[in-house]
């Protein structure tokens, strides 16, 4: 039985003064314990966030690493290792943002993983395609080469330790959503894919579904046999809204 993930990614959101509201609000809902919440503020507001949700069932994450595990010399980034170090339990790997804006390559995806791993992080892998691709009928094809390039590197048994979000690229803070069934076709095939590796791991691994998701449509995704939470970004700024999403996942 895999316990449902509901994550909320708050992109390049927060003030100080913004963020303390929303972890107020947060510490308001009320979430079935049967549903784990974690919430991905900026690195600037991790330590104030981790502190914030100190004693309430919310854990922390980081919107990514750098491609080394300790601290050294690379101007700008952030060590798994120093996340770790101020609380975080998770970090998402390879979001579209981030492969498309700023180029990240597989190569670098792929290092990233194994930081966060050797620092006991639980990377969370972005995986999608965008318009163009699932146009052209290549959705699964993408999505595949995706998690191939981690598996192929680091072999299956990493996603024992690991989450995979599936982000259509057309759906991310676009207003759209796939279909519960447009989803599911592709959570299963990322789970027939590491199932092909490995049945135990393909089990046991969470697969969330990211791309607009409001509390109106998380019911319906949620209630599919292969998707076990989501990773939601605008939504998670409205504490209200996000706690009805997580809701959804123990409904
Ligand atoms: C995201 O950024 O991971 C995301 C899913 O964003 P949104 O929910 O706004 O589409």
């Amino acid at each position: 039985m895999r316990r449902p993930l509901v994550a909320g990614n708050w992109k390049m959101h927060g003030t100080r003064a913004s963020v303390a509201e929303l972890i107020n609000g947060l510490r308001q809902q009320v979430v079935p314990a049967a549903v784990e919440v974690a919430v991905f503020p900026g690195s600037l507001h991790i330590a104030q966030v981790v502190e914030g949700v100190a004693g309430s069932a919310v854990v922390v994450g980081a919107q990514d690493c750098a491609i080394e595990a300790e601290q050294g010399a690379l101007t700008g980034e952030v060590a798994a290792s120093q996340l770790q170090d101020v609380g975080c339990r998770y970090v998402l790997i390879g979001h579209s943002e981030r492969r498309t804006v700023l180029a990240e390559s597989d190569d670098w995806v792929v290092r990233k993983f194994a930081a966060a791993q050797s620092c006991s992080l639980v990377p969370v892998l972005c995986v999608g395609e965008t318009l163009a691709q699932r146009e052209a009928g290549e959705t699964l094809a993408v999505v595949g080469r995706q998690l191939d390039c981690v598996i192929s590197a680091l072999g299956v048994d990493v996603f024992s330790k690991a989450v995979v979000a599936y982000e259509p690229v057309w759906a991310i803070g676009t207003g759209l959503t796939a279909s519960p069934q447009q989803a599911q076709e592709v959570h299963a095939a990322i789970r027939a894919r590491i199932a092909a590796e490995s049945g135990d791991v393909a089990r046991g691994v969470r697969i969330l579904y990211g791309g607009s998701v409001k509390a109106a449509s998380a019911v319906e995704l949620f209630g599919m046999p292969d998707i076990d939470g989501g990773l939601v970004g605008g939504a998670s700024l409205n504490a209200d809204e996000f706690g009805a999403i997580c809701r959804a996942a123990g409904s």
